[in-house]
């Protein structure tokens, strides 16, 4: 398997700015700390965890909307941070992006023409007329109609807006779609039909998906491995089907018994997390989930577990193990 994306020992700090004027504040949110994967061509990589884990984050670090405070990002090979301009601009139309509000992205006195082909004029490709047909050609490929290219944003579904945004994400022949919880602002009927066209999207055009998400129900429907975190870190890798079956890290298994078993006689007692999630500001001294975890021991407390890999695709990083 090729990785498209490498991301090592990546790191996002967010300064914390003190109450107290002239008084400098050394404590930082540690949004993103320390993290590592890889993304492999064609595939759907879930990043899944609790809200305010640094999904977001690590979505738009990929993505270079924020830079890192250390560690890298490569993609197909290269280090984001060193690319030449030339190379940053091609890295850019090669990762898209498709957010969670889908207002977010859509100018309300734009008409839906000119907010799909604003990528290629912002990249220079192609004349009026011919992004004028690729707008077109956009608005079939998303299930709309060329009919709609002289509509305005309120005049559509939050449904109809996503394929809008899912179209202008295509516009630039992207190679991977960073997808930050792309349904959940969206009615449930809505979502499945949002979720088969992305699906379908992926086979016609050879996409790779990063998929947030915090709905274990759309994770499983969508994708192939999962990364999950906790606090700013990776805590476990594997594919859906070793998560699913035989999850290592206890909050991967807290996390993954709330999924529906096929047959319910195999259903796991469901594991409840107790306790809030600790704050980024200060997370807890060694392993971050060991004020929450029912197989705490000693060092779990002094010393921070590495992610190590315990069976092929599936890296762990916890004590027990
Ligand atoms: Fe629990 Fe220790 Fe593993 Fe952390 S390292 S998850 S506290 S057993
Ligand atoms: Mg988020």
């Amino acid at each position: 398997t090729e990785s498209i994306i490498k991301v090592r020992d990546l790191k996002k700090h967010f300064p914390i700015h003190s109450a107290i004027p002239f008084v400098k504040s050394h404590q930082s949110v540690k949004a993103v700390d320390g993290v590592n994967f890889d993304v492999y061509k064609g595939e759907t990589l879930g990043i899944v965890g609790e809200s305010g884990c640094g999904k977001s984050t690590l979505a738009r670090l990929i993505n270079q909307l924020v830079h890192p405070s250390a560690g890298s990002v490569e993609f197909k090979g290269k280090d984001l941070a060193t690319l030449s301009a030339k190379d940053v601009r091609a890295a850019r139309k090669s990762i898209q992006m498709v957010f969670q509000n889908p207002d977010a992205s859509l100018d309300p006195r734009k008409t839906i023409e000119f907010l799909i082909a604003e990528p290629l004029v912002i990249h220079n490709i192609g004349t009026k007329e011919s992004r004028k047909q690729r707008v077109h050609e956009l608005l079939e490929t998303v299930g709309l109609s060329s009919y709609h290219a002289r509509r305005y944003p309120h005049e559509f579904s939050g449904g109809q807006k996503q394929r809008i945004n899912i179209a202008r994400a295509l516009a630039l022949n992207p190679d991977v779609i960073i997808c930050d919880e792309p349904v959940s602002a969206l009615d449930v009927s809505v979502q499945a039909q949002v979720i088969n066209l992305l699906k379908s999207l992926q086979k016609e055009f050879n996409l790779t998906y990063i998929f947030i998400s915090h709905d274990l129900n759309v994770v499983r429907y969508m994708c192939d491995r999962i990364a999950v975190m906790y606090l700013g870190k990776v805590v476990e890798t594997g594919t859906f089907q070793q998560l699913y079956e035989d999850p290592k890290h206890p909050y991967t298994k807290a996390l993954l018994s709330a999924i529906p078993k096929e047959n319910p006689f195999e259903q796991k007692e469901r594991v409840i997390l107790t306790g809030d999630v600790p704050s980024p500001v200060n997370p807890p001294s060694g392993c971050a989930f060991h004020e929450r975890c029912q197989y705490v021991m000693d060092i779990c407390k002094t010393d921070s577990p590495v992610l190590q890999t315990i069976e092929p695709e599936n890296q762990v990083a916890c004590h027990l193990y």
